[in-house]
């Protein structure tokens, strides 16, 4: 498969895919990052940016946004996947909403860069709509806007909607009610991967495709092409880590897939809404993630797929027609207008999930080795804050970045196998079975209550 099929994205990034010349044999650097990502590019960007005259090697198994940051649903949000009172628990409350404001400036920092930088990302802040379909829907909806309150968050940061003032966002099937958090930017995620790397290397960066990483150790990388020496070594392979050797256990590949629809014409949108390119989602347990796309498409995405046994990934899995049907199907319920809708893409992508579900970034002084991950598919922007406290760490920097409490973050690590496939194959077969309960009995599933803490 050319890189041009991997997405929509991909497909509509305006790129030639070519990668760039692999690593050209052994070489010794101040920084090697593993990982043509988001979390690498925004790395070695702010760090070349700081300080140029740091050499810095970016080293890529495929081409850069080959990964989920050139697939993703394209939600650019201050979502964070461990929420306050996890975060409080590593820290304390202050810190916690310290990062809670560092993730809401964070999509403003996204937005600059991509402008200063002439990246042309397709970024709309319409912020997200988070629809409660149903009365179980409408009292989570509830109960996560008074916790926002218990924690200071105005209505300017979170807020309930009744079913009329969400309709006047966007018209979707049996809504309740809705939240609404001014907080995402809509994005064209493979443009802004892209441009990154172009960006980067205007700085100064080097980016090595095709060129795989077989081992991390102290002040080495050891690739299929040579071996690189750096004062600092980066991670920065999210879903793709437990390949790596001695890391099988440090997060797991969770598969998340997407349609995305052929342009709606302007009629079908008067009837949707959606006319800031609001990001769309609601309170079903399976998460599900809409945008409105520049050229008015629908590009739809859900988890739900398997999880596969010893943490492999394989492009196979990208693809999978039951869980695309089952997309399909849910964008129709929620929008009865689609029902004979075209589908002109649809792909998939592992996202890592850390046992604690806590997103991490860090640097250990006395080997050199640095990581960022575990976002849970809230990484759009928040490897971004990874990207700016990384070059803080790794040069010397004490700042409020440094400080915050996902910092030097050391999950647990995951049970071994086959406990690790029941497990969460256990936990998605019972969220998707709460849904189904929900939306026949209308009453908050305890099913989901009751596999809730075993995930988190
Ligand atoms: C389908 C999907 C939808 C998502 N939707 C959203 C969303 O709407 N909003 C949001 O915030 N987040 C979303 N996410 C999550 C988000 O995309 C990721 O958290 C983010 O892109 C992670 O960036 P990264 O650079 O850490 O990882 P990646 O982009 O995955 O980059 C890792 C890179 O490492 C390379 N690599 C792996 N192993 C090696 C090796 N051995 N040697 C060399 N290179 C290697 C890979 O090829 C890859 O390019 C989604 C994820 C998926 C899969």
């Amino acid at each position: 498969m050319s890189y041009e099929q991997v997405s929509f994205w991909h497909a509509s990034a305006d790129e030639d895919w070519t990668p760039r010349p692999p690593l050209p044999g052994d070489l010794d650097v101040d920084v090697a990052v593993v990982g043509a990502g988001y979390t690498g590019l925004w790395t070695a960007y702010y760090l070349a940016e700081s300080d140029p005259t740091l050499s810095v090697a970016v080293l890529e198994s495929e081409v850069a946004g080959f990964g989920a940051s050139g697939r993703n649903g394209g939600w650019c949000s201050a979502l964070f996947p461990a929420e306050l009172p996890a975060l409080s628990a590593l820290a304390d409350r202050e810190s916690a909403l310290a990062q809670h404001a560092a993730m809401r400036a964070t999509v403003d920092e996204v937005a600059r860069v991509a402008a200063a930088e002439g990246i042309d990302a397709h970024v709309a802040k319409g912020g997200t709509i988070r629809l409660a379909r149903g009365p179980a829907q409408l009292a989570r909806a509830r109960a996560e806007v008074d916790e926002a309150r218990h924690w200071g968050r105005d209505a300017d940061d979170l807020r309930l909607l009744d079913a009329e003032g969400a309709g006047r966002i966007v018209r979707a099937e049996g809504v309740a009610g809705a939240t609404y958090t001014p907080d995402c930017a809509a994005i064209h995620p493979a443009r802004l991967v892209r441009g990154l790397a172009r960006a980067a290397e205007r700085r100064g960066v080097t980016i090595h495709e095709h060129t795989r990483v077989t081992g991390i150790a102290p002040r080495e990388v050891r690739t299929d092409r040579g071996t690189v020496r750096a004062t600092t070594v980066v991670r920065a392979t999210e879903g793709f880590t437990a390949q790596l050797p001695g890391q099988r256990r440090t997060s797991i590949p969770v598969y998340s897939l997407v349609i995305a629809t052929e342009p709606l014409p302007a009629v079908t949108w008067d009837e949707i809404g959606l006319a800031r390119r609001e990001t769309f989602s609601d309170f079903r347990h399976l998460i599900v993630y809409g945008q409105r796309t520049a050229d008015d498409r629908i590009v739809f995405g859900g988890r739900g797929a398997p999880y596969h046994a010893g943490s492999r990934i394989d492009p196979a899995f990208d693809r999978d027609d039951v869980v695309f049907a089952r997309i399909l199907a849910g964008l129709v319920d929620l929008f009865p207008v689609l029902r004979g809708v075209r589908v002109t893409h649809a792909w998939g992508g592992p996202l890592g999930v850390p046992r604690d579900w806590c997103a991490s970034v860090g640097l250990d002084p006395s080997t050199g080795l640095a990581w960022a991950g575990g976002y849970v598919g809230d990484g759009v922007a928040t490897t971004n804050l990874a990207g700016r406290t990384l070059r803080d760490l790794i040069l010397g920097r004490d700042t409020g970045l440094t400080r915050l409490p996902w910092v030097n973050h050391r999950s647990p690590r995951w049970e071994p196998e086959p406990l690790r496939w029941l497990g969460v194959n256990a936990a998605r077969l019972a969220f998707a079975a709460a849904d189904r309960e929900e939306a026949l009995t209308r009453r908050p599933s305890l099913l989901a209550r009751a596999v809730a803490p075993l995930v988190s």
